[in-house]
């Protein structure tokens, strides 16, 4: 058995169009779920799908990242493998074209799960990651359409994914530019684990929304401790949610547990997502509930 979800936001607003996204989230799905059938690892398969949803331009992260209030463009994210309970992720990260594929080194070569701003950039460059040669030509700006909220709330966009393998395995990836006009060296949830990205035996999730209520809830993490102590997946994202929301925040998260069930709860307009059941069926939704 094998299932997957992944998301490109809860930023999405009623009035734009997103027939590209819808179209991209269906082929990264169906190209994920090849390499599920091939045996690949939730981990592996994780990491791929964000790399494609990084590399799109169509979401605000990776190519289609917004700068901060000083026209710079920090990156952050992360993942998580549900088997090892092995982590990694970068903060901040400037001048890296796939901040996830940075975060898997970190987790896969450093003794350490977090590697921030200069530092992470030095350890980017260090292995050979792929640099960004010319940011004005590779920025494409194309997330901007998602800065939704009056001005001084945060705006946000971010993608991420949840896959089980084969074998039983969960595994969480998200990556962001963050919340829009953030200040220099604002860090939000999705590069730390617990509160944006989260993967153990019980679930795997990913969130999005205003990191800020995120961070202070533990939301991906609360998730998988509640499927832990009984609640279903459907009970566990909902209140998580629900305190986010009775807290003034706005986003949603994308959740898996290890039987295969699939969650997708949000409170704001809506959350571009697409998903793989346990029986191959493959689902793609920006605003239905
Ligand atoms: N959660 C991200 C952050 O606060 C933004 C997002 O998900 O859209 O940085």
């Amino acid at each position: 058995m094998t299932a997957l979800i992944l998301h490109g936001g809860a930023g999405a607003r009623r009035e734009r169009n997103y027939d590209a996204e819808v179209v991209h989230m269906r082929q990264v799905v169906e190209a994920m779920k090849a390499r599920l059938d091939a045996g690949d690892s939730a981990l592996d398969v994780a990491v791929a799908a964000v790399t494609l949803l990084e590399d799109s331009g169509l979401y605000v992260a990776g190519k289609g990242a917004s700068p901060n209030l000083a026209g710079a463009y920090e990156l952050d994210a992360s993942l998580m493998d549900g088997a090892t309970r092995r982590a990694g992720a970068v903060a901040a990260l400037q001048g890296f074209r796939n901040p996830v594929v940075a975060a898997r080194a970190v987790m896969d070569r450093t003794p350490h799960v977090m590697l921030v701003g200069e530092g992470a950039a030095l350890f980017a460059h260090d292995q050979g990651l792929e640099p960004i040669a010319d940011e004005a030509a590779w920025y494409t700006g194309a997330g901007q359409g998602e800065d939704n909220h009056p001005p001084g709330t945060l705006s946000h966009g971010t993608v991420g994914c949840c896959v089980l393998d084969s074998r039983g395995r969960l595994a969480a990836a998200t990556s962001t530019a963050g919340v829009f006009g953030k200040m220099p060296g604002r860090v939000g949830d999705t590069p730390i684990p617990a509160a944006g990205t989260w993967a153990d035996g019980h679930a795997a999730t990913s969130c999005t929304g205003q990191g800020e209520y995120f961070i202070r809830v533990a939301a991906a993490a609360q998730v998988a401790w509640r499927v832990a102590t009984g609640q279903t997946l459907a009970q566990a994202t909902q209140a998580v949610i629900d305190e986010i929301g009775h807290m003034g925040g706005d986003g949603g998260l994308i959740a898996l547990d290890a039987a295969g069930n699939i969650a997708c709860p949000f409170n704001s307009q809506g959350m571009k997502r697409a998903w793989l059941t346990p029986e191959g069926e493959i689902g793609v939704e920006v605003f239905g509930r």
